[in-house]
């Protein structure tokens, strides 16, 4: 009975867009404890949109955004191409900077006409040494809003703040209370800002938040979960979650993500939302109650 079970929920599954492995995934989903979330392209649309622009200094915000494109340009971070894009719309022009050099989790380095461009996170300025101090107020007030904010630097020095902003999609906060019901303890993680992820925590009903997590540090947090004695999914769509996806004990990847995390993952949501990983857990009980 029991591999006649195992296939018929997995044929249920597939159904249902839910695409799933192996049989050893199907039994594993029913004894989760613990789920953990990426923010961007999970829990959200993952296609984030400029909302402001402040020109600090000498430069026009027109300058701010210039220079931010054309730096940005070569890089394909949906950050990167929320910037390309909005740039576009304006009507700028970006030419491609010289000597691109991507940080992953953090940013990017270029040169454009001879003058040393950084756009990203606070800490890629700190470790550059370039001073923030007189931007934090104004930076904190957006990500307050949930807004995930990149510094632009010219020379060594803060020239702009640019703000985006990703929607949450209507299925997760639905996906994250009946995922609590059934008795599982749910975390965010990402590589943005504490605050920003606190504000995107709160519109979908999430209290546990791993924030400013490096890509590479991503699986390492997965596995303290797992030493505690958790049962851990992670549920993903980037490149940056694929060690994550392996470390878990189920791997779900959202269909509309790379490929890279769909290799790496256990189980594929072919509708590219949360309500799949409920789908599948209870596909999962139901399964299980059908072998004992
Ligand atoms: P997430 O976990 O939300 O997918 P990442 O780990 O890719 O985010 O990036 C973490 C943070 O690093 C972003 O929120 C952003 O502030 C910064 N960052 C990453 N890539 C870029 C980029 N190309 N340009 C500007 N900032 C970036
Ligand atoms: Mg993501």
């Amino acid at each position: 009975a029991t591999p006649t079970s195992i296939m018929v929920g997995t044929g249920k599954g597939a159904e249902h867009g839910i695409l799933i492995k192996g049989a050893e995934h199907l039994e594993n989903a029913h004894r989760l404890t613990t789920i953990v979330l990426d923010k961007t392209g999970t829990i959200t649309k993952g296609q984030p949109e400029v909302t402001d622009i402040i020109a600090v200094g000498a430069l026009s915000r027109q300058d701010v955004l210039t220079i931010a494109a054309q730096a940005e340009k070569q890089s394909e971070h949906p950050l990167a191409q929320a910037i390309v894009k909005y740039s576009r719309e304006q009507g700028l022009a970006a030419a491609e900077a010289q000597d691109f050099t991507a940080i992953p989790g953090q940013g990017v380095k270029a040169s454009i006409g001879g003058r040393n461009i950084f756009v990203g996170t606070r800490k890629l300025m700190r470790e550059n040494n370039i001073a923030i101090e007189a931007e934090l107020a104004k930076i904190e007030q957006l990500e307050q809003q949930g807004k995930t904010v990149m510094l632009l630097a010219v020379e060594q020095a803060i020239a702009g703040l640019i703000a985006v902003a990703d929607t949450v999609k209507d299925s997760s906060a639905q996906a994250v209370a009946e995922l609590q019901q059934l008795g599982i303890e749910v975390w965010l993680i990402t590589g943005d800002n504490e605050r920003a992820a606190r504000a995107i925590a709160a519109k979908v009903g999430v209290q546990n938040v791993m924030s400013e997590v490096l890509p590479e540090h991503k699986a390492k947090k997965v596995e303290a979960l797992k030493k505690e004695g958790k049962v851990v999914a992670m549920v993903g769509d980037g490149i940056n979650d694929a060690p994550a996806l392996a470390t878990a004990d189920v791997g779900f990847a959202i269909g509309t993500g790379t490929d890279v995390a769909i290799e790496a993952a256990d189980i594929t949501l072919m509708r590219g939302d949360l309500q799949g990983v409920v789908a599948a857990i209870r596909l999962s009980k139901a399964t299980m109650r059908n072998i004992k």
